[in-house]
């Protein structure tokens, strides 16, 4: 299998030749360029780890769902205090990955 690239929307297509439609952004197959074996072995070896960046972005999220919920029960003020701080240090957390899924983006990496 090969890797083909649509120079219009970026989107990466997989097969024997490029598609005869873009399926994102429906231009023909002489938009599309095959890319290097190089360039090909950044996207699949990415696979895993951009998978491993969008569960550690969902798992954020609901730290922070749940930290808001503790907050907004206030049952004391250091309960207030704790929920506030890991709601912060999930927003670092998620902010990180969301910033490596950026990085990888820029450098073809998807
Ligand atoms: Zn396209």
């Amino acid at each position: 299998m090969k890797l083909f690239r649509c120079t219009v929307c970026g989107y990466v297509y997989e097969g024997e030749t490029a598609p005869e439609v873009c399926p994102k952004c429906k231009v023909g197959a002489e938009k599309f360029e095959e890319l290097s074996e190089e360039d090909a072995e950044k996207i699949y070896r990415s696979d895993r780890t951009n998978a491993i960046h969008m569960e550690i972005i969902t798992l954020a999220e609901k730290m922070i769902a749940l930290c808001k919920e503790g907050i907004e029960d206030n049952l004391d003020p250091k309960c207030v205090s704790a929920f506030t701080q890991a709601k912060d240090e999930a927003w670092t957390i998620k902010q990180r990955s969301k910033t490596e899924l950026a990085g990888h983006m820029k450098l073809g990496k998807y």
